[in-house]
Order: structure tokens, then C-alpha cells, then sequence
């Protein structure tokens, strides 16, 4: 077995701290991946609250890693030892339903194999995720990081990046096309940097103004407040083809869905705790439709690193020890963050 360092919550709402365990050896078809960096997403927040259910404890929380190979399985075929590599938001799945066979396996019929806080297929080890410096994984769920894109920007993208690219290759964002973001937070400002390399129009729906000026170097075309400005919604009804909803608070949709031009779009990909009502006017009025994304493939995560390498879009981050994460947490809940919280894993040992 390998020892691994780690943080990881003991209980529901508990603080991190340091926490010692094994992973396996590497099988015929695994990478070992010595963790260089890990992103903080709202997820792992969610998921050490326990506010989605079934949170198992101890949880390593930690999915978008990034990191070096650094031992391979006798039968590894596509990495090797040395190269540059990322792991997202699921490390295995059925691969044999429709979904695994399109590519699509966060849709497995069966249920991917979530990074941590979920069960390997052998039904009963627990996974944990990459708040630790070392991870075992099957080559197929591994992921290239192209060499121009620096790793610790890199590593959100496993998460963040693939959540908001999925979304927005599948409705089509493009030239002609008005994007709105809601939420500027880890997931929306990747979701406004890879919309404006689409060549979409796009606008961030923000609850103030403060995120302004950084929105628009992201590429963002138009910012308005939600909160601090009701009037935002008066003008921007009917304005929009596709709306992201980013947001880990809930919000009434019908005033966003009102926002929404003729056969507009409102994808959610926000998991808030508590659930939003739905009232049928806000939908039919326009034929509107509401819809939800959940990550990416790992063809199209692929795909979504070539297509940041080469518009050369990275997150923007602030990089911590792994002794700062309690605090880095209250500070990405009261959204005092631009934009995503890495962890150093250096710091680790
Ligand atoms: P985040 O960095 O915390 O960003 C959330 C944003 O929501 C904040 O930046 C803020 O934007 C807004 N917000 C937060 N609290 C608010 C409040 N009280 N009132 C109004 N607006 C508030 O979170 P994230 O990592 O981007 O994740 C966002 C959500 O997506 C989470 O629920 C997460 O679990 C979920 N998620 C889903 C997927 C998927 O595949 N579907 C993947 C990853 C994450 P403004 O300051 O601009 O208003
Ligand atoms: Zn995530
Ligand atoms: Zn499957």
C-alpha cells in the first residue's frame, strides 16, 4: 500500500486536519500521480457540510488536482512517468452503459465514480480526494495538461473549466449568441472566459457591482447587479439565448427565466442545499426552457484543456498551504475570493 498525507473532515461541519491513510498500488492500467496542486470548489463544501446527504466521513475532499506521474502500471499505455497530468471529478465508472460509451460518463447509468466521497466498484473502499499528496487512478480517467498552461492555474479547470465548457459547447455559444453568467465565482469566471473565446456576447449577472472591472478583462461584454440593482431585471427581460446559473445560494428562477429571450435557455449547474420552486408562466410565456449540466466527459474535459491551452485561458487564483483551508472555506462562502482557492500540497509533508 502507498501512504498518503492528506486533510480531510471527521465529521459533518468539522473542521480539516491532517489525516494519514493508504492508497492502493498501482494495478496493470493505473497511473500513481504525485498531487501538486487542488483546487477548492464549492462541492467540497457542500460535501464536508454534508448539505447534499450522504456525506461519508472521514472525507478527503479535493477534485480538481493537478500533478506529475510518478509510477505507472505494467499495462499503462498513454502516460508516463514524468508528464503532467490532471484528475476531475470522478475516477472510474461502469464502462459499458450508453453513457460511458458515448463519452458521457457523469451521466453513467450506473453512477460515475465520484474522486471522494464515493465508493470504488468493488462496492465498499471509500474514495478520497485530492487534499493529499498522492492519488491512484485508471489510465482512461486521467487527464493531459497541456505543457503551456501552468499547473496550479491548471488544476481548477478538472472541475470548474469542464462544468461551464460542457454547457456551453452542448447549447451551441458562439457569435450571435447573448450568454448571461450568473454568479462570478470559481465556476462562472471560467464560464466567462471560455464564452468569450467562443466569440458569444457575454454578460455577467453579478449580486453587486464589485466584480465589475475584473469581469470585463475576463472578456465579459456587460455586468449588472442583481441584488443592489433590481432594475436589472426590468432591462434585461427577454435579452438572452443562454443563461449559466452558477450560483451555491438558491434564487428564484422565474425572474432569471424571464430573462430568457424566445426558446432562450437556462442551464442550472449550481447545487445550492435548498431547493428553488417553479412557476410555469416564467416558462411557457416564451417557450423557454430550463435545463442542467452536471461536468464533462473526460473526452470533452480533454478537449476543454486543448481549447484553454490554446486560447490561453487559465483560472484566476490564490495559491495556500493546506493549513489555511478552514479558513479559505469561510472566505469562499462569504464569496471573498478571485477566483478559486489552490492548495500547495507541498505544504503537506
Ligand atoms: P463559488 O466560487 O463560491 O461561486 C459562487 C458564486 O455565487 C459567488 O461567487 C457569488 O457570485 C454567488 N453567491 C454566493 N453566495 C451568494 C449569496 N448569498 N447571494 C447571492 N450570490 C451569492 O462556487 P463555485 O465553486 O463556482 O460553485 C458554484 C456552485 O456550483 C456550487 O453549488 C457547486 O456545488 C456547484 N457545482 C456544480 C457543478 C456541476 O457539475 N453542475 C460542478 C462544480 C460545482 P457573485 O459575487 O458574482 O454574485
Ligand atoms: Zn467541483
Ligand atoms: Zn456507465
Amino acid at each position: 500500500m502507498i501512504p498518503v498525507h492528506s486533510y480531510a473532515c471527521k465529521q459533518a461541519k468539522g473542521p480539516l486536519t491532517s489525516y494519514a491513510f493508504e492508497r492502493r498500488e498501482p494495478r496493470d492500467h493505473d497511473v500513481v500521480i504525485d498531487i501538486q496542486y487542488c483546487g477548492i470548489c464549492h462541492s467540497d463544501i457542500h460535501q464536508v457540510s454534508d448539505e447534499w446527504g450522504g456525506s461519508a466521513f472521514p472525507m478527503v475532499p479535493g477534485h480538481e488536482i493537478a500533478g506529475i506521474v510518478s509510477q505507472v502500471g505494467t499495462n499503462v499505455s498513454h502516460y508516463k512517468v514524468g508528464e503532467r497530468v490532471g484528475v476531475g471529478c470522478f475516477v472510474d465508472s461502469c464502462r459499458k452503459c450508453s453513457s460511458c460509451y458515448d463519452g458521457l460518463e457523469q451521466y453513467c447509468i450506473e453512477g460515475c465514480t465520484l474522486t471522494y466521497n464515493g465508493v470504488e466498484r468493488d462496492g465498499k473502499t471509500p474514495t478520497q480526494g485530492g487534499y493529499s499528496n498522492k492519488i491512484v487512478v485508471n489510465e482512461n480517467y486521467v487527464l493531459r495538461i497541456p505543457d503551456d498552461l501552468p499547473l496550479p492555474r491548471a488544476a481548477p479547470l478538472m472541475c470548474a473549466g469542464i462544468t461551464l465548457y460542457s454547457p456551453l459547447m452542448h447549447w451551441k455559444a458562439g457569435p450571435g449568441k447573448k450568454v448571461g453568467i450568473i454568479g462570478l465565482g470559481g465556476l462562472g469566471h471560467m464560464g466567462v472566459k471560455i464564452a468569450h473565446a467562443l466569440g458569444a456576447e457575454v454578460t455577467v449577472l453579478s449580486h453587486s457591482l464589485k466584480k465589475q472591472d475584473e469581469a470585463k478583462k475576463m472578456g465579459a461584454d456587460k455586468f449588472y447587479a442583481t441584488s443592489s440593482d433590481f432594475r436589472s431585471f426590468e432591462k434585461l427581460k427577454g435579452y438572452f439565448d443562454l443563461i449559466i446559473n452558477t450560483l451555491s445560494v438558491e434564487i428564484d428562477w422565474n425572474r432569471y427565466l424571464n430573462l430568457l429571450a424566445l426558446d432562450g435557455t437556462m442551464i442550472v449547474v449550481g447545487l445550492p442545499e435548498k431547493e428553488t420552486l417553479l412557476g410555469a408562466s416564467s416558462l411557457i410565456n416564451a417557450r423557454r426552457s430550463l435545463a442542467g449540466s452536471v461536468i464533462g466527459g473526460i473526452q470533452e474535459t480533454q478537449q476543454m484543456l486543448d481549447f484553454c491551452s490554446k486560447h490561453n485561458i487559465a483560472c484566476d487564483i490564490e495559491l495556500i498551504p493546506i493549513q489555511k483551508v478552514n479558513e479559505a472555506y469561510l472566505r469562499v462562502i462569504n464569496s471573498d475570493i478571485r477566483y478559486r482557492f489552490v492548495i500547495d500540497t507541498k505544504s503537506l509533508v
